[in-house]
C-alpha cells in the first residue's frame, strides 16, 4: 500500500490537517486505536471536562440568581457529557465520510523507518509505504510513583466516555497545582464534594503570570496546602484512603479522603519505533520541531502535543493545519505557526485566561509597555449573572499601541480571549480595538472599553 501521507493518531493534530490533505487530493492513512477522531480531547479531556464544568456553571448560577439549590446528580451529568462526546464522535464520522482519499483505521501504527510504517489493527497487521508522516500521537497524564499511586484516578478516569465513575466522593485530595488540578477542585467544589489541593513547591500555576494567579486564588477560595509532597496513598478500605505527606517541617501529615486524583502533568505519547528512525527528541521525549512543524528528517513532521510546543488542543489544530499546507508545498514552509498568540484557559469557575507576552515578560524582553485595565465589577454580563469578580488587562506596546499580551479573570475570560488572541496574532493597535462598535450587551464590550483608555 502506497500513501502520500500517513497521519499518526487521530486526535487535533491529526484529523484537521488530513483532512486539507484530503482536500487536495493526497492520499492519507490515518490511524487511532480509539477508533474514533477527536483525540483525547474529546475521548477524556477538554470536551467531556467543560461539558461538567458547564453543568456546575448552571447550578451555581441557579442557586444565585434563582435562589434554587438544584440536587446534583452526577450520573445524570455523566450521561449529558457521555451524549456530548457521542454527537461529536458522530458529527467527526460524517466529516471523514466527507474525505474519499483519506483511510482511517481503528488501530495503532508503528513507524519501521520514515517512508515506511506498520498498521496494527483487531484483525490484521500490514505495511504501508509514504512520502509524508504526521506524528501526532498526543500525551497521557504523567503518574509519579510513590507507594499506592496505584490507588490514584487522573482526570482520564474522570472523564473518559463511559466511564464507571459517576457517583460523587463526598471529599476528594487533588495532588498538583497545575491548572488541571485548579479547574477540577473549582468545578467539583460547586459540584457539592469537598476538595483539597496538596501542592509540592509553594506556589500553584506555575508558568501564569504573578498577577493573575493572586487575583483568581481569592476568588476561588480552594483549600490548598503548599510544600506538601505525596510520600504515600493507603487504601483504608472501599472509597476510603489515607493520604501521607511531608509537612513543611518535614513531618509526616496525612488526610483521610474517598477519592485520589493525581494531577502531576502530562508526558508526550511516542509511536513505536520513533527511537531507531534518527529523530530527533529532547530530554523530556517531545519531538523537537521547528515553527513549521518540521523534525530534524525531512518528510516528518510532529504536531500537538507530542511536540510539547503548546499542549492544548486549539493549538494541536492549529499545527496540524500547519503541517499540512507545508506538505502541501513539498516540505517547503509556507505556513509557521505562531506561539504566542495561542490563547490559555484555565477553566476554573471563573475561568482566567492569556494571550501573548505578560508585562513580566515584555520587562525582561526590554520591552516597553502601556497596560490599560477593566474591572469586572462594571461588565455588563458579570452585573446579569452576579458573578463580578476579576479583571481584563491589555498590554500594549509603547509607542506603536500594537496588542501584545492580554489577560482576563471572570466571567467569559474562555471567549474574550479568542479575540484577544486575533489582534495580538494580526498586530491590531489600541486604536483598532477601540474602533469597533461592539454589539451590547456583550462581555467582549471591555475591550473597547479598556482600549480607549490609552488614547
Ligand atoms: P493532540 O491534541 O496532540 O492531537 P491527543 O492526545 O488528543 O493529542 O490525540 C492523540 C491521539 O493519538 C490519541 O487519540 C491516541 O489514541 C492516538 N495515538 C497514540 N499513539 C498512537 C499510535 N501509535 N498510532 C495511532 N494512534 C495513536
Amino acid at each position: 500500500m502506497k500513501f502520500d501521507v500517513v497521519v499518526i493518531g487521530a486526535g487535533g493534530g491529526g484529523y484537521p490537517g488530513a483532512f486539507r490533505l484530503a482536500k487536495s487530493g493526497f492520499n492519507v492513512l490515518m490511524a487511532d486505536p480509539k477508533g474514533e477522531l477527536g483525540g483525547n480531547c474529546l475521548y477524556n479531556g477538554c470536551v467531556p471536562s467543560k461539558t461538567i464544568r458547564e453543568e456546575a456553571q448552571l447550578i451555581l448560577r441557579t442557586k444565585n440568581i434563582l435562589k434554587r439549590e438544584i440536587p446534583v446528580d452526577f450520573q445524570r451529568l455523566q450521561d449529558h457529557k457521555d451524549y456530548v462526546q457521542e454527537t461529536r464522535f458522530k458529527q467527526h464520522k460524517r466529516e471523514l465520510s466527507e474525505y474519499k482519499t483519506i483511510t482511517f483505521y481503528k488501530g495503532i501504527i508503528k513507524i519501521k523507518d520514515p517512508t515506511h510504517v506498520i498498521v496494527k489493527t483487531e484483525d490484521k497487521e500490514f505495511e504501508a509505504e509514504t512520502k509524508y508522516m504526521i506524528i501526532a500521537t498526543g500525551s497521557e497524564p504523567f503518574k509519579p510513583s510513590f507507594p499506592g499511586s496505584e490507588y490514584c484516578i487522573t482526570s482520564d478516569d474522570l472523564y473518559n466516555y463511559k466511564t464507571p465513575l459517576r457517583k460523587l466522593p463526598q471529599d476528594m485530595v487533588i495532588i498538583g497545582g497545575g491548572y488541571i488540578a485548579i479547574e477540577v477542585a473549582s468545578v467539583f467544589n460547586i459540584l457539592g464534594v469537598k476538595t483539597h489541593l496538596l501542592v509540592r513547591g509553594d506556589r500553584v500555576l506555575r508558568g501564569f503570570e504573578d498577577e493573575i494567579v493572586n487575583i483568581l486564588l481569592p476568588i476561588l477560595k480552594l483549600d490548598i496546602t503548599y510544600n506538601a509532597p505525596v510520600l504515600e496513598v493507603k487504601k483504608i478500605k472501599e472509597d476510603e484512603f489515607e493520604v501521607i505527606y511531608s509537612g513543611k517541617d518535614g513531618a509526616k501529615k496525612s488526610m483521610r479522603t474517598n477519592l485520589v486524583l493525581l494531577a502531576t502533568g502530562r508526558k508526550p505519547v511516542l509511536p513505536e519505533g520513533v527511537y531507531n528512525i534518527g529523530l530527533a527528541i529532547d530530554k523530556k521525549g517531545y519531538i523537537v520541531v521547528d515553527e513549521a512543524m518540521r523534525t530534524n528528517l525531512p518528510n516528518v513532521f510532529a504536531t500537538g502535543d507530542v511536540n510539547g510546543k503548546a499542549p492544548y488542543f486549539h493549538a494541536a489544530v492549529r499545527m496540524s493545519m500547519a503541517a499540512a499546507y507545508n506538505i502541501m508545498a513539498n516540505g517547503v514552509p509556507v505556513d509557521y505557526v505562531d506561539y504566542k498568540s495561542i490563547p490559555v484557559t484555565i477553566y476554573s469557575i471563573p475561568s482566567a485566561s492569556y494571550v501573548g507576552i505578560m508585562s513580566s515578560q515584555a520587562k525582561k524582553m526590554g520591552i516597553d509597555v502601556i497596560e490599560a485595565t477593566y474591572n469586572m465589577e462594571d461588565e455588563v454580563m458579570a452585573q446579569i449573572y452576579d458573578e463580578k469578580e476579576g479583571m481584563l488587562k491589555l498590554i500594549f506596546e509603547r509607542g506603536s499601541l500594537r496588542l501584545i499580551g492580554a489577560w482576563m479573570v471572570g466571567v467569559h475570560s474562555q471567549y474574550l480571549i479568542n479575540e484577544l488572541g486575533q489582534a495580538v496574532l494580526h498586530g491590531l493597535t489600541a486604536k483598532q480595538l477601540a474602533s469597533f462598535a461592539d454589539q451590547h450587551p456583550s462581555s467582549n464590550e471591555i475591550i473597547a472599553y479598556a482600549a480607549r483608555k490609552v488614547l
